[in-house]
């Protein structure tokens, strides 16, 4: 599906041009039944706070600069698909629970800081490939736009879904700051963040001996008399694919800081452009060159290098490090052939940006059953073969990208666990692709803390 919104809905001078989208091909929005209420909506979310702020978000872009530039290392990860419902205090502190389990399992092991960003706080909308579903019902396109369970009805998209997006990622928010700075997050928590589940497990086990040994170093540093804010929280920052333009450009906030006016998307820290709407000419990439937040795009495998080069010079033009982060989703298959001419073209432009690989998006497969499911081997793999292609050109495997659940779910095959088809029935319970439970999560932050380090 494919519209092109009325460009008459902007009434304010707009110098930035961010309302220039309007009249471009805007890829995979809904079909709002009624866009007055639409623009209702719209208006009063645009007199609403913003859910962060703009120097928060100026320290992701130095942060993800020291990424580019081979210093740090960027973890993302999150749901696939947040849904209203599973935004409570336990699935949220979940998340951050593995994500900051991963992260030390990184620092620790490849001694390189960790820009932890969840995809949280703002994942409530999807792309979808077809316009119905197998039962031949609108496709459920996330939260913000439709209902997961129900009939034509609850799949009609509703705007008032955009306000409820707005205030469950500001409780997602509001818990997510009171974890990184209020305790959970403190380095003497280390063994705390593995769950009695994990402890359980072959990885959880691995963890645990690494966990005791920072338990000592952290004695250690405390007995020195050491008191320093990097032991006791983290920064998480909170991200999600800029898709319905509507909510990223009513949270979009004009700043003036002597250096000009600059526009920030305050929905979240970072946003990125999927491989679905990442159209040259399209609504979606133009939006995203008017903000002045750090940008992702998604880059499957019939990205060309030439249109990578294109990208970067466009989304880039100051030639910020950090700007812009390039997430390849290749496949296992196809990462060892297709990343290095991107990467090498990219290169010649003289642009430094963030290389981050997303091992999900290209290795989803169906079982005999018809189940979405993806195989953790075929995700280590196009790891593997992302650090191989990175060590092959000199460059530097700046990020991974997940999709992961702090819960012991069975929707991935494979890992340690050795998860099989005939176990997905037994607590599949995502509302779109499936993620890495704990345990899986975990695994791969090992695998990918020995190829920093190799
Ligand atoms: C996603 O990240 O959930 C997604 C839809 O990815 P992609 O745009 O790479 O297909
Ligand atoms: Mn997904």
């Amino acid at each position: 599906m494919s519209i092109t919104a009325d460009p008459s809905m902007s009434i304010q001078p707009d110098p930035l041009k961010l309302d220039a989208w309007r009249s471009l091909p805007a890829a995979q929005q809904p079909n709002w039944p009624d866009p007055a209420v639409l623009r209702e909506v719209a208006q009063t979310l645009a007199g609403m706070p913003p859910l962060v702020v703009a120097s928060e978000v100026d320290a992701l872009t130095a942060r993800l600069g020291q990424v580019a530039r081979g210093e740090a290392f960027l973890l993302q990860g999150g749901d696939c698909a947040e849904t209203f419902a599973t935004s409570s205090q336990a699935d949220i502190a979940g998340k951050v629970r593995i994500l900051l389990q991963m992260s030390v399992v990184l620092t620790y092991g490849a001694s390189m800081p960790v820009v932890k960003l969840g995809r949280m706080a703002g994942q409530y909308a999807k792309p979808r490939s077809t316009d119905l579903d197998a039962f031949g019902l609108p496709s459920y396109r996330g939260d913000m736009v439709n209902e997961l369970h129900g009939d034509v009805a609850a799949r009609t998209p509703d705007p008032h879904r955009i306000m409820r997006a707005y205030s469950t990622a500001a409780s997602t928010l509001n818990l997510l700051r009171a974890y990184a700075g209020g305790g959970l997050a403190a380095l003497e928590k280390v063994h705390a963040w593995n769950t009695a589940f994990a402890r359980n497990t072959e990885t959880g086990n691995r963890y645990e001996q690494l966990a005791a040994e920072i338990d000592r170093a952290v004695r250690f540093m405390r007995a020195c008399g050491v008191h320093d804010a990097a032991l006791d929280g983290v920064e998480l920052f909170a991200s999600h694919e800029a898709l319905i333009l509507e909510y990223e450009r009513a949270l979009t906030r004009v700043e003036n800081d002597g250096n000009g006016a600059r526009a920030y998307d305050l929905s979240g820290h970072f946003v990125w452009v999927g491989e679905r709407t990442r159209q040259m000419d399209g609504a979606h990439l133009d939006f995203v060159s008017r903000i002045a937040n750090p940008i992702g795009v998604k880059l499957g495998p019939t990205t060309t290098p030439e249109f990578a080069a294109e990208l970067v010079e466009r989304l880039d033009p100051d030639g910020v490090p950090g700007r812009l982060t390039l997430i390849s989703r290749m496949s296992n298959s196809k990462v060892r052939d297709a990343l290095p001419p991107i990467i090498e073209k990219v290169q010649s432009t003289g642009h430094l940006v963030v290389w981050q690989c997303d091992p999900m998006h290209g290795n989803t497969e169906e079982t005999a059953d018809g189940v979405k499911t993806r195989h953790l081997d075929r995700i280590i793999d196009e790891v593997d073969g992302f650090f191989d292609v990175h060590a092959g050109l000199g460059t530097h495997p700046g990020g991974l990208h997940v999709e992961l659940t702090g819960d012991d779910v069975t929707e991935c095959i494979g890992g340690t666990a050795d998860l099989t088809a005939a176990d997905l029935g037994r607590r599949y319970e995502t509302a779109c692709d499936p993620r890495l439970n704990i345990e899986q999560s975990l695994e791969l932050a090992f695998r990918v803390a020995e190829r920093l380090v190799a």
